[in-house]
Order: structure tokens, then sequence, then C-alpha cells
């Protein structure tokens, strides 16, 4: 019984170009013996196929349930239409459509094919360390302008090679449309360069690298989105000199093996943890370390977690190797100086990291956006949970209710992302950094620039920060100003907690209990905020409990210092700066008593409510820290020594709308008087935020019937607050949302004012 012959089109949206998408197609067609053609539009990828029935439905269950892998479709609409006589089936030329966009792919890490080719001498790419396919290597780094063809990223210096252009033009090659394909003969190419400017070319370029490294020196390697600086991670006067010279005193740095088997001998990684760093993301993930790893000082000072990824372009494969004698593990932090922007040109890395390495490993692939490495853990239901997004998600869209505005939203001022929307998309940009660093300012500028072009979009709305110092608050009304369109300020806790809600897909205009536990931001009565519990949603919000108010002499030299937040606290609440605690016996009496007069007449002492700041009071209490190097050192390292088994709490009390802290600073007073060791108090100080959690959540609860809970905020890096929080929630009862998909420090904010101003405008329409 012949079946009949039938059309169908399809229309496909999502990341469906530079991935394999057309090559899938292709195959999957002949194999159903479809007729008809493929091609890449502007708005993502046509189908037209003829067929029988059976067939098409068959390509559709293919195309929804085994894409490439690097694929993400959005929507599929596929109708009949009139029948089309075709003879074969083809893919045909790309097709503009004005107006439209296509999501873009994030960089990718070497795929498992690709790596396998890497290493065997019988393949045309043995040892090429640029070797990438349609499932793997650069993206978003190397795109100049859209489409995304070779012409229009860095590769375009590069003309293909035949064997190259042969797999490149092949539908069923899994290099077909590949835009960065390249070879020994025809693309990129390594060299290493010692400080006397000698090259060396090549495969020995690459031993001299490994030599330097093996050798305990320091080199410069240039990556995938910027440069690393590497060196032996076990090798202590390696470590500390690296941390001489990058004038980072005691912020963590991360490591690269060449195999989670290596990882696994110094660190004790749990199976959602494994998976996440064997992602095709390839974040470094923070994990503990192994109790007798006898890893360097250096390498973490104060930690007992590391942050550990694996090599995820070839030329870091290459490098790392194994080999008899060689080293198995790698500092590879970021290549700068402190604070300033990871360097990703060559010219750039002789001028910035010329007094740190003693040698570069180097190529002439240009980097044209610079991204970092992304940096993760996990949370609980063994999802993944970023601290930083950048290389590998940026700039995956994420969902929102379909808009009819275009909307540029800036951020933050610290960690800060921006993101751009469009329909029902929202593209968050990668990690920025601190915009009060000028080169990272510029390339904030520049981001937003090259995003819209990439995407297509020419914001009508602009939305920032209440803050009216943030550098992104300025620059938003200039850009409103310049482009004649309106500004929206939103509040920082309303932007955390709307981020949260769009991280979990909740756009429900019902309420839900934020629990915002942030370090800084700017409150609508002008106050530092930070310790909020709002009731709202993406559309709005109450302030229905806070911290107590609370002293900050000195503002951002109080944040530097926990000693004076620790001494104004208890000044504030009238308990006694008795020289049996570690702060006092560490900070000179000319000192206390200026903190003491600058209280007292509120000389430059705002207020706060930070959840934070009350972290680094009760850090300074102890003796954890009394000055810090990095932002959130002192809650960092008060997490760190926590004793994991105590179940005991010191008590916090609601009063009204305010959360009092006197008996909790009491209670622990009482425990230093007592000699409790450090780790016991630290335990029991985490373990009444969680309790605090949960009072406040029973309460709302009690008097709104709300039973969701969403937490957001920059404490919510604590990983010990996070794990033991969102059960206890669960168990009374609560569902609860906690970040997935973007960070819960500033890093999300773009995403929250995004969410912000798409519900403003649904409600006002
Ligand atoms: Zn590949
Ligand atoms: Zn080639």
């Amino acid at each position: 019984m012949a079946a009949k012959n039938v059309t169908w089109q399809f229309h496909i949206k999502g990341v469906v170009q530079g991935v394999g998408f057309r090559p899938f197609v292709y195959k999957a067609a002949k194999e159903l013996n479809l007729r008809g053609w493929v091609r890449n539009s502007s708005a993502g990828v046509d189908i037209v196929a003829s067929g029988e029935e059976q067939c098409l439905i068959d390509l559709l269950a293919r195309l929804k349930s085994n894409p490439p892998p690097l694929a993400k479709i959005d929507h599929i609409e596929q109708s009949q239409i009139d029948f089309l006589d075709f003879s074969d089936f083809e893919i045909k030329e790309s097709k503009v459509i004005p107006g439209e966009f296509i999501p873009i792919s994030p960089d990718i890490a070497i795929c498992k094919d690709c790596k396998e080719e890497l290493f065997d001498p019988q393949d045309h790419r043995y040892r090429y360390p640029f070797i990438n396919c349609t499932n793997c290597g650069p993206r978003l780094t190397i795109i100049q302008d859209i489409p995304y063809d070779r012409p229009k990223t860095t590769m375009s210096h590069f003309p293909m090679c035949d064997f190259c252009k042969n797999e490149y033009d092949e539908p069923a090659n899994r290099r077909f449309h590949a835009q960065p394909v390249a070879c020994e003969d025809c693309g990129p190419q390594i060299w290493f360069q010692d400080l006397s400017g000698e090259k060396t070319l090549h495969e020995e370029g690459l031993q001299k690298a490994r030599e330097f490294l093996k050798q305990g020196k320091i080199i410069a390697v240039k990556g995938l989105g910027g440069f690393h600086l590497a060196c032996d991670a076990s090798n202590p006067s390696a470590v500390e000199n690296l941390r001489n010279r990058k004038k980072r005193s005691q912020k963590p740095f991360a490591v690269m093996a060449f195999s989670i088997q290596i990882l696994e001998k110094y660190c004790d990684i749990k199976a959602p943890e494994k998976e996440l760093i064997l992602s095709k993301e390839k974040p470094i993930v923070i994990v503990n370390q192994n109790e007798n790893n006898n890893l360097p000082e250096h390498v973490a000072p104060g930690r007992h977690t590391i942050g550990v990824m694996l090599p995820y372009t070839p030329l870091h494969l290459l490098l790392l190797e194994p080999e008899q004698d060689f080293p198995d593990l790698f500092i590879m932090t970021s290549g700068n100086i402190s604070e300033e922007p990871i360097t990703y040109s060559n010219i750039d890395s002789f001028d910035r990291l010329g007094d740190i390495a003693d040698g570069f490993l180097l190529h002439d692939r240009e980097i044209y956006l610079r991204v970092d490495d992304s940096v993760a853990a996990t949370s609980v239901d063994e999802k993944p949970y970023l601290f930083r997004r950048a290389r590998g998600y940026a700039p995956q869209a994420l969902t929102l209710p379909m808009g009819s505005h275009m909307d540029l939203a800036v951020g933050a001022e610290l960690k800060n992302t921006f993101c751009l929307a469009k329909r029902d998309y929202a593209f968050m940009s990668h990690h920025i950094g601190d915009l009060k660093n000028y080169e990272t300012f510029q390339a904030f500028i520049q981001g937003i620039g090259h995003y819209s072009r990439l995407f297509n979009i020419h914001p009508q709305r602009v939305v920032c920060d209440l803050h009216p110092e943030y550098l992104s608050t300025k620059y938003a009304a200039e850009y409103a100003n310049q482009n004649k369109i309106p500004l929206i300020q939103v509040q920082h806790h309303h932007a955390h907690l709307a981020s949260c809600l769009a991280d979990n897909q909740f756009f429900k205009d019902e309420p839900v209990i934020g629990i915002i536990f942030d370090g800084t931001g700017y409150g609508t009565d002008g106050n530092i905020w930070g310790g909020e519990v709002l009731l709202g949603n993406t559309r709005n919000y109450e302030r229905v409990f806070h911290l107590e108010e609370m002293p900050l002499p000195g503002g951002d030299l109080a944040v530097m210092n926990p000693n004076r937040i620790a001494i104004a606290y208890l000044l504030k609440l009238g308990l006694p700066l008795d020289n049996r605690l570690s702060v006092i016996n560490k900070t000179d009496q000319s000192e206390i008593s200026l903190i003491k007069k600058q209280i007292a007449a509120n000389i430059n002492t705002p207020v706060n409510s930070s959840m934070g700041r009350l972290f680094d009071a009760v850090a300074s209490l102890i003796g954890v820290r009394q000055n810090i190097s990095y932002e959130a050192q002192a809650a960092i390292e008060l997490e760190q020594c926590i004793q994991k088994n105590i179940k005991d709490t010191y008590h916090l009390q609601l009063d009204n709308s305010i959360i009092q802290l006197k008996s909790l600073f009491e209670e622990i007073l009482e425990d230093i008087f007592k000699d409790t060791p450090q780790k016991i108090i630290a335990a029991k100080f985490h373990n009444s935020i969680v309790d605090l959690v949960l009072q406040l959540a029973k309460n709302i609860s009690k008097q709104r019937g709300v039973k969701r809970v969403a937490l957001s905020g920059g404490v919510w890096q604590n990983l010990y607050l996070l794990r033991k929080t969102i059960p206890l929630l669960r168990a009374n009862g609560f569902s609860v949302f906690f970040h997935q998909q973007v960070p819960a420090n500033d890093g999300g904010i773009s995403l929250g004012q995004t969410a912000i101003i798409r519900s403003m405008n649904t409600k006002a329409r």
C-alpha cells in the first residue's frame, strides 16, 4: 500500500546556528527518505520537506527528542502546505530577514570526538591546538558581527585549506559549516616567547612552555576568552611567587588538571559536582579539598574548599598532558593584576603580565570579546549554582514572558552584568566585573554595543538601580537622555527577588516571600539595605521585615575593616567592650575611641540593615578576621571555619518589622567568655540564620497565607546556609525558589531589572 506524500514546513527558533543543526536535519531527512531543503535564516532555521506523513512525524520527533548537543530549541512551528515535488534534500543558502535575530551559542569545551582526534597520531589534526567541530570550540569570543559566518569572526584571516574546506562543505561531516574549523596547514598557530623576546614555534614552543611549568616558573597562557597565569600548584615557591607578583594577597587560586582522576587525588568530589566539572560548559567548580592533599597554603589560604576545572581547549589539554616527572595539578588563574579585567590580546599581555610571567604561550587567533571562566558549585537537588556566569553559559538566552518592548538593563556596579531583552528572550551578558575599574567600565560600554548588534536589539527603555552613585546608573541616565527613551529605576533587593523568580520562571501575580540577604544595596529611604524580607513578585513588593538598623562608622572604611563594624554594633546594642574580646585586643585604643566619637557625633556613619555586615561583625568578634583584602572575605572565612556536626543555635527576636540583634550578640558574647571554640560559635551563628529564615517564613505565612519562599542576594553564596535552609523550609511545607541559571549575587541583578520592567509593561497595558 503506497502512502500519500505530503509537504510540511518547519520554523525552528533557539540556538540552532553554528551548532551542527543543518547537517543533523540533512542526515535525518535522508534517512527518512524526505525531499526538500533546510536553511538558516536570521530568525532561526527553516525546513520544507516532502515525503510520507509518518516520516515527517518522525522528523519532528527527532528534532524534539534528539537535537545536536549544543542546540537549544525554544520553539518549533510546523504546518502542512500544498504538496511540493522535490528530487532531493539539500542545504540552501542562508536567508537574511531584516530586524530578526537568533541566539548565539556560548564557547563550548572541546568535545570527546575532537579530543580523540587530538591524540590520534593517524589523524590529520593530531596535536593541533585549535581542533574543533560543530559541537565544540569558540563562538561568542570570536564573533565580530552577524550573521555568524566565518568572515564575521576573528577566523576571517585564515583561509581554509582544501582538506578543511571539504569537511566544511560536506553536509554529512561533523565540521560542516563549523566556522572556526582549521588545521595545522591553514589555521592559527602557537608559539612560546620568553622574557628576552625569543620565540619558539609550534610543538617545540609547547614543549618549552611545559619545561617552564616543570621548572616551577610562571607562564601566561592565551586561552579562549583571555589569558591565564599558570604554574605548578604543588610547588610552594612557584605559588608564592605568583601570589606576590599578582598582588593577590589572599584570594584563592583555581586549579586545573588533565583529568578528573587527577582532581580526585586532591579533592573530595561528589557525584553531582563531578557531573558539573565534566559538563560541556566546564566551569570552575568549588569542591572540598582532601584533608591531606599537601597543597601549599598559598593556593587557597584559609580554605578547605578549592575551585577546580578541566582543560576546555585543545591547547590546555596539550599543555597539561601527563608525563613522567611532570607536575599534575596547575594553578590556572585569570591573567590580570588583582582586580583588573583579564588580559586578552598578545600586545597587552606583555605590558600587563610582563612583571608576573616568566614566559608566554601565545597564538594568533584574536580574542574579540574577553570572557572569564565561570565559577559554580552545586546547591541541592544536584543542581548547578553559579557564582560567576561567563564562559560556557553566556550568552545563552533566558526566557521571559512575551513583551512588546526592547529593553536594556544595566545591572549593579560590582560583579556587573547587563541584560538586553526582546520578545520572550533575555540575553544576560557574561560577567563584566567591577565598573569602578576604568577598563572594566569600557568593557561594559563596548559589551552593550556588541550585544545590541549581535541580537539586533535597539532598546526602547532602560532600567537601572536606585543607587545614584553606581556608574551603571549614571550610564543609564545618559543613555536614556541621548536616545530619548524612558529611564526606570528599581530597588536593588527587589531586583534580587525578581532575578530569583525569573531564574525559576515564576511570573505569576501572587506574592512570594523574598529572603534577600545581601551585602549592600540602596534603599528607598536612602539607607543601606541588605537584610531584607520582601513580600512581592516581579511587579511590586513590600518590605515586611529587615535587620535592625546599625551604624557603619566610616562607611566603606568599615566594610574593609570588620573590626569597626563589630565595635560599632556592640556600642549600639549597649554591650560591653570587654578586653577578653579578640576584636578589642586587635584594635588599638585610639581607633576605638575614634569609632565611639564618630558614632556619637554621627560623622560619616550611615545606618545599614545589611546581612553581609552582620556576618562581618560576627567574624571580627570571634577573631576570624579584622581587615579584608577582597569582597566578603570575612564572611567567607567565617563559613570556612564551621564545625559541621553542631546543631545548637542563638536566637533572634522579631519585633514588628524589625529583626532584633541584641539577644544574638549577648549569646555570642556569653560563648566567647566561656571559651567556646571559634568553629562552634561560627556553626551556631550560621544555624541561627537558618532558623531565622524559617521563623520569618512561618510568621509571614501565618499572617498572609503565602507558602512560597525565594532566596537571593550575595549572602546566599554561602553554601552551608543554602544547603541547610532549603530542606528545612521544605520540611515545613514551603516551596523554595533558589538560583540555578544566574548568580544569587549582584551578577543576577540585570535579569531581575529586566523581569521587573517587563511586568510593569504588561500591567500598564
Ligand atoms: Zn569537537
Ligand atoms: Zn586546514
